[in-house]
């Protein structure tokens, strides 16, 4: 077998080719969002992987659950949510049975720190300020979500916030049978919008100074950019760029 190609056994009858594509796609492992890097069948099947979800580990532990061991399962038990960002686990899943956790594959390894140039970002389980999505500290009662905190404080953004507003504007481009589609052209194939609602009514509560505002706007774009990019599950500089390119479009 040649570097970059894999049999799986969730889509045996075709290989699948490990590429990137700067559109996005859905995981049918974790069945999260993806973009970048990912397993894709050769056939046309739209079929796609991630990286992490391909070839995970049978087992693993996170620095945010001393103790815990978590495993790997291809089907979750049903009605569970991700301990990570709150959102439903529907696919491949990491559970500790002594807790009763779930973390999806790319919340399991969502990068502790986030550095960029001058903005740095600290993944944090706890939190003592409000995110400048939802204006809240918890995600809501009983689902809690991870944060990236910047390192001056300024700026907090919980994982699952960071996921929505992805999600809201890829819907948008959805096609009819809920799979996106892999075009070969890059360009409008991801349309965010550079004016998410949510986030400018907590903006303009936070900043009355014109100046002090889009200074602060400008640095929560850099910051959404980073996060974004690392929950698509490819955090790579090369994906904050291309993202960051295409929300300023
Ligand atoms: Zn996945
Ligand atoms: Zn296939
Ligand atoms: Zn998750
Ligand atoms: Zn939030």
């Amino acid at each position: 077998m040649i570097y970059g190609e894999i049999i799986h056994s969730s889509h045996p009858d075709h290989k699948l080719i490990l590429e990137h594509r700067d559109t996005p796609y859905n995981c049918d492992g974790c069945k999260e969002l993806g973009f970048g890097s990912r397993y894709t069948c050769e056939e046309s099947c739209n079929f796609h992987l991630h990286k992490d979800c391909a070839s995970p580990e049978a087992t693993i532990t996170h620095p945010f659950f001393p103790g815990c061991l978590f495993h790997f399962h291809a089907i979750g038990k049903p009605d569970r949510f991700c301990d990570a960002c709150g959102r439903d686990i529907k696919g491949y899943v990491y559970h500790c049975f002594r807790k009763g956790w779930d973390l999806h594959p790319s919340c399991a390894l969502l990068p502790r720190i986030i550095e960029d140039g001058e903005m740095k970002l600290v993944l944090r389980r706890e939190v003592t300020s409000k995110c400048y999505r939802c204006g809240k500290k918890e995600l809501r009662k009983g689902a809690k979500s991870w944060s990236y905190v910047s390192t001056c404080k300024e700026c907090h953004l919980h994982v699952a916030c960071v996921k929505e507003i992805l999600l809201e504007n890829w819907e948008k481009k959805r096609p009819r049978d809920g799979k996106f589609e892999c075009r070969a052209e890059t360009e409008n194939s991801l349309a965010l919008e550079s004016r998410d609602s949510k986030l400018q009514i907590v903006l303009q509560k936070k900043e009355s100074k014109p100046g002090k505002l889009a200074k602060f706007t400008k640095m929560l774009k850099i910051a959404i950019t980073l996060i974004m990019a690392a929950v698509v599950g490819d955090p790579t500089a090369l994906v904050a760029t291309l993202i960051a390119s295409l929300i300023n479009h």
